[in-house]
């Protein structure tokens, strides 16, 4: 666990640390590409990217491109963050997104009044740079109407 600090001494938002499984997503965000792992045997995704399919447990696995659109499942607004780095974001959502390949990620939901963000609210992937040139998925309401 890794905290960047700015220039002036003030943390800035935690590095999440890389396994060797999730490198290549890792990667994929420096280019700002969201990427999935799938299991080849069973054909379905894997997120958080690990070493064996936790359905099937094949370890033919690979990375493919998301489409970076989403749902929200489940959505918490942080007034008081409890991680002092994120003091100058609050109030912020904290979210879980269904993505459209069938998998949840949580993230966090930018750009919106907090409060706004509901359960059933589309979204779509934004990015969020990190110190070390990596990138951190976030999401922004991609319009439409929610679904139930
Ligand atoms: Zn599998």
């Amino acid at each position: 666990m890794s905290v960047i600090e700015r220039p002036d001494g003030t943390p800035e938002r935690f590095s999440p640390p890389v396994s060797p499984a999730a490198e290549p997503f890792w990667a994929a965000t420096r280019e700002r590409r969201l990427v999935l792992q799938w299991c080849r045997s069973c054909d379905r995704p894997i997120h958080f990217p690990r070493e064996a399919c936790p359905r099937c447990l094949g370890a033919e696995l690979e990375f493919r491109p998301a489409s970076g659109l989403g749902t929200v499942h489940a959505v918490s607004v942080m007034p008081k963050p409890a991680n002092p780095t994120m003091a100058e974001r609050a109030p912020y959502a904290v979210a879980l997104v269904d993505l459209d390949e069938g998998v949840r990620m949580l993230t966090n939901v930018v750009g919106v009044d907090p409060w706004s963000v509901a359960v059933g609210v589309r979204v779509a992937v934004a990015w969020e740079p990190l110190a070390d040139g990596r990138h951190l998925a976030v999401f922004v309401p991609a319009g439409g109407e929610p679904t139930p």
